[in-house]
């Protein structure tokens, strides 16, 4: 090989050692920048009281998306291609069971996520079948935040610290709001309750209350005259000088039957995430002050 020769094979191998140092160099430049935020864990949760719940086991470790608009009903929802396709990167989804958001099989099947359905954490009330709404008892709710926290550590381990102390923290609290609640229910002026769906049972039986009726056995379908005339009775009978609609389904099937028997028209929350019911926490509070209202 000639001098010039050399220094030219020197100088391409130069070059080289450059251009694998830099593709070196950006690659581990690039991938501290960009790795961090896929590192995050995302689950998702039917209702807006499932998503507060494992938000607050979560903290600001976990993305918590919401399925379910709050306003809208469990039972007349259907799930948009839209949605769907937002929730498509999810870990978990965390759901309720009992087919009240049977929905979230949708989002399994696209998502590829397991559905981790609440209601094996607990026991139900079932008379053929279970009511799925024991997510309305805070006795209920504190036997499963520690499931919540399990099932966080298992899609986020190097976090479970945190997540069992934050489902500690939680339970503690609840605990004391079921204190507060038990307290506002003291001031009931009745404990016959005439609901608008068949969702209060669990909360009846936290607070020592009895659901004697309800204008919408079946959700979302107006009730028959014969059970309009069986809620007449009731009223009769318990005494009742109020019955109860929910934001999430219409009452204008309610409205003819309450000027007919004389009664007035509370609010009952079921679901919250709207105005002052932005919390779990706070969905309970604001459903006991509506039945102790004088
Ligand atoms: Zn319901």
């Amino acid at each position: 090989m000639t001098d010039v020769g050399h220094k030219r094979a020197i100088g391409f191998v130069l070059g080289l050692i450059m251009v694998v140092l830099i593709i070196v160099i950006a690659g581990a430049v690039s991938s501290r920048v960009i790795e961090p935020p896929s590192d995050r864990v995302s689950v998702a949760a039917t209702i807006f009281p499932v998503a507060d719940i494992v938000s607050q086991v979560a903290g600001d470790l976990v993305d918590v998306e919401l399925i379910l608009d709050p306003g809208a009903s469990p039972h007349t929802f259907e799930l948009t291609p839209r949605k769907a396709t937002r929730l498509s990167n999810v870990d978990r989804i965390f759901a309720i069971g009992q087919g009240v958001d049977a929905w979230a099989m949708q989002v399994a099947s696209i998502s590829d996520a397991d559905v981790v359905e609440l209601d094996q954490y607990t026991t139900l009330i079932c008379e053929g079948t279970c009511d799925p709404h024991f997510w309305l008892s805070i006795p209920r709710v504190i036997e499963l935040v520690d499931d919540i926290a399990i099932e966080l550590a298992t899609i986020d381990p190097d976090h479970a610290d945190t997540f069992t102390k934050n489902a500690k923290n939680y339970i503690a609290e609840l605990t004391d709001v079921h204190r507060t609640v038990d307290n506002i229910m003291l001031d009931a002026p009745s404990r016959d309750l005439i609901v608008f769906h068949d969702s209060w049972n669990y909360f009846a039986e936290a607070y020592g209350l009895k659901i004697r009726g309800t204008f919408e056995p079946s959700p979302g379908r107006e009730p028959s005259p014969k059970s309009l005339a069986e809620l007449e009775d009731l009223v009769t009978e318990y005494s009742i000088n109020r019955v109860y609609k929910e934001p999430q389904l219409s009452d204008k099937t309610l409205e003819p039957f309450v000027n007919d028997q004389d009664v007035e028209i509370g609010i009952l929350d079921p679901l919250g995430g709207v105005e002052d019911r932005t919390s779990y926490i706070d969905l309970m509070i604001y459903n006991a002050h509506a039945i102790a209202a004088p």
